[in-house]
C-alpha cells in the first residue's frame, strides 16, 4: 500500500514544458513549472483562480480541499522524466517562428505558477530533504537539457535567494537566459503582510546585486506593487533597482483575481493591520487604484530616466470603454451640470477614450520586452 499523501509531496505527472498563455505580458511563449501550489503564499497571487483549481479533484488527494483558502500551504513537486521533458522541448524547439507569439521572445520561463526556487516542507525531514534536493534537480536537469537540446532562450522568474546556487549554470547560457525577482517594495515589514512566506526584499535585493556582478543579464517586476506602495516608497524601490541597470522593470498593481482580495483581508485581519483594502472595494474603486499605481511609477520612472526601460502591465480591465466613461462621470458627480454641458463631456470623454487612453493602453500590452543580443 502506497503510504498517505500530504499537502507537501511528489505530484504524479512530470514537469513538462507547455505553452504558456500569457497575455500582454511579454514573458515567454512557454513555461516549466516545477510543482503545483507554491510555499510562498502570497496573499494577491492569481495562480490559484487560473490554474490550481482546475486540479480540484487531484488536490483532495493530498488533503487540499479548498486550494485558494490554502494557498501557501501546499506545493506538490512534479518530478522529472527525461524522456517526456525532451519531448516537449522537442515539440518547442520545433514549433514554427509564424505560430509563436513574438512578444514571448522564444522564451521558457521557469516559472509561471509557481516558483522555481521555493523551498518545501513536509511532514518528515526526510521527505523534506528529498523533496528540496529532488527540486533542485528537477530545475538544473531542465535547463541543461535546454541548453544542449534547444535554442530556446530562458527567462527565470523567483522570489528566493536559493537562485544564487545556479548562477553558474545561468552564465553558460550567455544571451540565452535572462535572471529576473519580484520585487513590489523594499519595505521587509509590508512585504510580510503580502508576502507572508517569501524570502524579504531585502535579500531578493542582494540576489539581484550578485547576479549582476555575476554577469548576469538582470530584470526586475515590480509585481505587483501593494496599495500602500505609496510614492516615496516607490522611489526608493525605483532608486535601488536603477542601480542594477536591468534590461527591463516590468510594472503593475495587484489585480482582482477569484479570491484574492479575501485572502488579502483575512491576512489583515489575522495580523491585526490596517491594510487599503478599500480600493478593492468594488471595481471602480480597483480601476482608480490601478490607473493610479501605473501613472505614478511611469511617472517617477521618467524623472529618474528609467523610462525606456519600463514595461507597464495594465490589466485587460482596464480597457472596458463602459468603465473607463464610468469613472469620468463619477469624478463629475455632485457638479450641477445642464443637460447640454453632461453632453459635451460625454462627447469630450469618449474623444479622451479613442485618441488618448485606448492607445496609450495598446502600446503597453503590445511593448515586446527586451532580450540580450537583439537590436
Ligand atoms: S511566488 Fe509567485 S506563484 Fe508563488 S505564491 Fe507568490 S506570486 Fe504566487
Amino acid at each position: 500500500m502506497s503510504p498517505p499523501r500530504e499537502p507537501f509531496d511528489f505530484w504524479r505527472r512530470p514537469a513538462v514544458i507547455a505553452s504558456n498563455d500569457f497575455k500582454y505580458k511579454s514573458l515567454s511563449n512557454w513555461a516549466f513549472n516545477i510543482s503545483v501550489g507554491c510555499s510562498h503564499a502570497c496573499r494577491f497571487c492569481y495562480v490559484p483562480s487560473a490554474a490550481t483549481n482546475k486540479q480540484g479533484p487531484e488536490l483532495a488527494q493530498y488533503g487540499v480541499t479548498k486550494p485558494d483558502e490554502e494557498w501557501g500551504a501546499f506545493s506538490l513537486l512534479r518530478p522529472w522524466d527525461e524522456k517526456k521533458f525532451l519531448a516537449s522541448l522537442k515539440k518547442a524547439e520545433n514549433t514554427p517562428a509564424s505560430a509563436l507569439k513574438t512578444d514571448g521572445n522564444r522564451a521558457v520561463m521557469f516559472c509561471s505558477t509557481t516558483d522555481p526556487y521555493q523551498t518545501f516542507k513536509a511532514s518528515t525531514p526526510g521527505k523534506t530533504k528529498l523533496l528540496n534536493k529532488s527540486a533542485a534537480a528537477l530545475v538544473r536537469n531542465a535547463l541543461i537539457a535546454i541548453r544542449d537540446h534547444s535554442t530556446l532562450n530562458v527567462r527565470i522568474l523567483t522570489r528566493s535567494p536559493l537562485a544564487r546556487l545556479d548562477f553558474a549554470l545561468f552564465k553558460t547560457f550567455g544571451d540565452r537566459l535572462v535572471f529576473g525577482m519580484s520585487l513590489p517594495t523594499l519595505d521587509n515589514t509590508r512585504s510580510k503582510i503580502y508576502e507572508p512566506k517569501a524570502p524579504a526584499p531585502s535579500q531578493r535585493l542582494k540576489t539581484l546585486q550578485k547576479a549582476k556582478a555575476a554577469g548576469l543579464h538582470v530584470y526586475v517586476a515590480m509585481a505587483p506593487t501593494y496599495p500602500e506602495c505609496d510614492a516615496a516608497d516607490l522611489r526608493h524601490t525605483l532608486t535601488a533597482i536603477k542601480d542594477l541597470n536591468p534590461i527591463t522593470i516590468f510594472h503593475e498593481p495587484i489585480n482582482i483575481r477569484a479570491e484574492n482580495v479575501v485572502r488579502i483581508q483575512q491576512q489583515a485581519a489575522k495580523l491585526n493591520v490596517k491594510l487599503n483594502t478599500k480600493v478593492f472595494a468594488n471595481s471602480q474603486a480597483w480601476r482608480e487604484y490601478a490607473l493610479g499605481a501605473l501613472d505614478l511609477v511611469q511617472r517617477l520612472a521618467k524623472e529618474m530616466d528609467m523610462e525606456s526601460h519600463l514595461h507597464l502591465w495594465p490589466d485587460k480591465q482596464l480597457g472596458s470603454k463602459a468603465c473607463f466613461l464610468e469613472l469620468r462621470r463619477s469624478k463629475r458627480a455632485g457638479l450641477k451640470l445642464t443637460p447640454y454641458e453632461t453632453k459635451r463631456y460625454d462627447q469630450q470623454d469618449l474623444e479622451t477614450y479613442e485618441k488618448q487612453y485606448l492607445p496609450w493602453l495598446e502600446s503597453k500590452w503590445h511593448r515586446i520586452s527586451e532580450w540580450p543580443g537583439k537590436e
